[in-house]
C-alpha cells in the first residue's frame, strides 16, 4: 500500500492533511494568459509562501493537478516542495480538449499509454520525480474524440500501474460519461475522482457518481461567486446521511492570483483547514452528525483515493 509523492513512495497515513487539487505553479497556454492572466502562478517565492502558510495551519501534502499542457514543470515543484517542507504530489495525462498541444491530437493511443506509463514509473521530464496521479478530462457538456482517446490511454496506464486518475469536469458535467468510459475498459472506479463535481450541485447526480465508487471533489468552498457555501454544506451534510462519508473529497483548486494570499488575493490555502472544515464540524454537530467524520474529507478519503492499487 503506497502513494507516490515526488520525493518518493509513502504509506497512506504519512500524508496527514491533504489537499487533493491544488495548483502550486501554473504556465498557461499564451491564449489563455492573454485573456487572464489572473490564471498564472509563476512566482516561486509567492507560492512558497503560500505552501508555508498552509504547512502552518497544518496542512502536509498538496496534489497539484497542473498538466503538462497548463505548465507544468517538475523542477519547480521539487523546489517549492523542499523550501515549504511538504509532501507534494504531481499528475500525469492531460486537461480538457481545450488546452492540448497539437502532439496529443495527432498521437496514437498506445503512444500516449507510453508516455503516462514512462511518467508513472521511471520519472517525469528526466527527473527521478515520478507521477502520482493520471489526469483526464472533458469539456461542458461534451466528450471529444480526442479527450475520450485520452481517456482510454489513463485508463490503461491506470491498469498497468495502479495510479489513481483524477477528472477534470467542465461545471461538473460529463462525470458519469466519464465513469462509462473508463468502467468499459476495466478501471476500478474507486481509484477515480472526479473534479469540479460542486460545480454542479445535484444531489442525484452525486450519488451516482458515488454508487459507482468514484470520489465527489467539492473544490468550490469560498467561490461564493457559482454559489454560497451553504449549499456545499448542504450537500455533503445529505450526502453523509446517505452513507457516502467516504466519497467526500475536499479542496480549495485556487488556479487565481486573485485566490492566493501570497500573490495578494484570498482567502488563501488556509482557509478550508481554518475556516470551511470548523464550519462543517458545527453544522455537523447541529445535525446530530459526528463532527469527526468531516476530518476524513481531508485526510483519510485523500489518502485511500491516492493510494496505488
Ligand atoms: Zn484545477
Amino acid at each position: 500500500m503506497y502513494v507516490r509523492t515526488i520525493f518518493g513512495r509513502k504509506k497512506p497515513e504519512e500524508l496527514g492533511i491533504t489537499y487533493i487539487h491544488e495548483h502550486l505553479y501554473t504556465n498557461p497556454p499564451r491564449w489563455v494568459k492573454e485573456q487572464d492572466p489572473d490564471l498564472i502562478l509563476d512566482d516561486i517565492l509567492c507560492s512558497i509562501r503560500e505552501a508555508k502558510t498552509f504547512k502552518k495551519a497544518g496542512g502536509k501534502t498538496i496534489v497539484d493537478m497542473t498538466a503538462v499542457d497548463y505548465g507544468r514543470n517538475i523542477e519547480i515543484l521539487r523546489s517549492i516542495a523542499k523550501a515549504a517542507e511538504i509532501n507534494v504530489i504531481a499528475a500525469t495525462g492531460f486537461n480538457k480538449g481545450l488546452f492540448f498541444d497539437k502532439w496529443v491530437y495527432e498521437a496514437e493511443e498506445k503512444d500516449l499509454i507510453e508516455w503516462m506509463i514512462t511518467e508513472i514509473t521511471e520519472g517525469i521530464e528526466a527527473t527521478d520525480s515520478k507521477a502520482g496521479i493520471i489526469k483526464v478530462g472533458s469539456g461542458y457538456n461534451k466528450i471529444s474524440h480526442v479527450e475520450e482517446k485520452v481517456i482510454r490511454a489513463a485508463s490503461k496506464a491506470h491498469l498497468e500501474t495502479g495510479a489513481p486518475i483524477g477528472a477534470h469536469t467542465e461545471a461538473g458535467t460529463m462525470a458519469l460519461e466519464q465513469l462509462e468510459i473508463m468502467e468499459k475498459e476495466g478501471v476500478d472506479l474507486n481509484k477515480v475522482i472526479i473534479a469540479h463535481a460542486d460545480r454542479n450541485i445535484d444531489l442525484w447526480y452525486f450519488k451516482q457518481i458515488a454508487k459507482k465508487g468514484a470520489y465527489i471533489e467539492f473544490d468550490g468552498p469560498s467561490k461564493i461567486k457559482y454559489y454560497p457555501d451553504s449549499m456545499r454544506v448542504d450537500a455533503i451534510i445529505k450526502l453523509v446521511k446517505a452513507g457516502y462519508e467516504d466519497k467526500i473529497l475536499i479542496s480549495g483548486d485556487m488556479a487565481r492570483k486573485s485566490y492566493l494570499e501570497a500573490y495578494g488575493g484570498g482567502p488563501g490555502f488556509r482557509f478550508i483547514i481554518q475556516k470551511f472544515i470548523p464550519r462543517l464540524k458545527m453544522q455537523f454537530d447541529e445535525e446530530g452528525l459526528n463532527p469527526d467524520i468531516v476530518d476524513k474529507f481531508i485526510t483519510l478519503n485523500p489518502q485511500c483515493a491516492l493510494t496505488f492499487k
